[in-house]
């Protein structure tokens, strides 16, 4: 069988764009497809937690980020009920600070580095189909342009292409773990909000927080139940700011709104199994937790290299069975349950302090992990080097 490429990745986003990118640097041939336009916005706020953040630096993107105009944040503040509680950043893994990027900017910093490193790159492009040989997923077909179908064929096809993913679908993915409850949340930019850092407020009554972004702006949010959120808007945004903490309710009213508000209206987490026979899932679509964790993009730039691990082991050794993609699967397991599982608890509402300081605890101690298994990555005497690494080897 002919092959346009070694892997089709469908989604040219955060996972998508990342895996891509590792892959090609691998020495794989790649083509990245996307149905949008290039530097669209999407439905999302975007703080990066640290292992995010050591990724684009790992990869040598954090220099474009900060060239952005992205404000560094040096502190986290949690605004509880009784109490503020201050968190500096420490410097770890040569990361002395944390980022949040709009997406209009990390995407396509993502999506950039990718093409520089040999990624075909076609927005425009509509997957609609899959291509089976042999019991295995053998390419895609695509609408371009709302109009012609073309038929594109690899040895692997990456779904990177969000929770409502049409190569999951395809395949019939099977779902591992689903959680009970969902928040709804509303956002929007705001001029002349001066945030410490990242401030967090937790009340039963709301959740809410502040993001300092590009432009001199900070995305502002707040969540609840659905049924409490509706359709949001300012004054739902406003409403729920001055029930999470009236302090920044107050903060809020003197700042000016610089940008629609737009809402997400809730959809429990879930994992689903991320590999079969010549696919993957990474991202979104293989993993979806509920948006409290602010989590979704640090999982998907740290599991876009555990997926171009497990695909690069495949391309060197096609004989080599599925271990490297259920190591995958294990280790993006063992750091996103205790997150999906924490963000499942806090969307329910149903806390008291005591119990969303415990809840948040544990967060923290999950990222810790995933941080460790960052830094890690670069570790020259680690048991399982990188599989893409050989692939480059045997290229080069
Ligand atoms: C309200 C809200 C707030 C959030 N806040 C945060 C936060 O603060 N921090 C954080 O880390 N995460 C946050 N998240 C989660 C974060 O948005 C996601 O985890 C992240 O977008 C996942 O990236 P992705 O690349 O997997 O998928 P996506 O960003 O969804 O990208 C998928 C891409 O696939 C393309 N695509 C889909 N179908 C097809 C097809 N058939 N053919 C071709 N292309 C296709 C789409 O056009 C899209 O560009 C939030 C989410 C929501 C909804």
């Amino acid at each position: 069988m002919e092959h346009e490429a070694d892997v089709i990745v469908v989604g040219a986003r955060a996972a998508g764009a990342a895996t891509a990118m590792l892959l090609a640097r691998a020495g794989a041939s790649v083509v990245l497809v996307d149905r949008e336009k290039p530097g669209a916005d999407t439905l999302s706020t975007h703080a990066l937690m640290r292992g995010g953040v050591l990724q684009l630096h790992r990869w040598g993107l954090l220099d474009q980020v900060v060239a952005a105009g992205t404000p560094a944040i040096r502190t986290t503040v949690f605004h509880y009920a009784s109490s503020d509680v201050e968190v500096a950043i420490k410097p770890t893994g040569g990361v002395d600070a944390l980022y949040a990027p709009r997406r209009t900017v990390l995407d396509p910093i993502l999506v950039a580095a990718a093409a520089t490193a040999g990624v075909q790159v076609q927005y425009g492009s509509r997957v609609v189909a899959l291509l089976r040989e042999q019991g295995r997923i053998a390419g895609v077909a695509t609408h371009v342009g709302g109009g012609a179908e073309r038929e594109l064929r690899a040895r692997v096809v990456v779904g990177a292409d969000g929770r409502h993913s049409t190569i999951a679908r395809l395949v019939e993915a099977p779902t591992t773990t689903e959680a009970s409850h969902t928040s709804a949340f509303t956002y929007g930019y705001f001029a002349g909000l001066d945030a410490v850092g990242y401030e967090w407020a937790y009340r039963p009554e709301g959740t809410a927080g502040f993001i300092p972004t590009n432009d001199g702006l900070t995305c502002v949010f707040a969540g609840h139940l659905p049924s409490r959120v509706g359709r949001g808007g300012p004054s739902v945004l406003q409403e729920l700011l001055d029930c999470a903490s009236s302090a920044m309710g107050a903060r809020l009213r003197a700042a000016a709104l610089a940008s629609p508000v737009r809402t997400f209206t809730g959809e429990p987490g879930w994992l689903r199994r991320p590999y079969g026979p010549g696919w993957a899932l990474v991202g979104d679509a293989g993993s979806w937790k509920d948006p409290i964790s602010a989590h979704g993009l640090t999982d998907a730039l740290r599991d876009a290299e555990l997926v171009a691990d497990a695909i690069g082991a495949e391309l060197a050794n096609p004989g080599c069975g599925t271990e490297p993609y259920r190591h995958y699967e294990r280790t993006r397991d063992r750091l996103t349950l205790p997150i999906l599982e924490s963000a499942d608890e806090v969307a329910a509402m149903e806390w008291d302090e005591a119990r969303i300081i415990e809840l948040l605890r544990r967060l923290n101690a999950a990222m810790t992990e995933e941080v460790e298994l960052v830094v890690g990555l670069d570790d020259p005497g680690r048991s399982s080097p990188s599989p893409a690494r050989h692939v480059l080897a045997s290229a080069g």
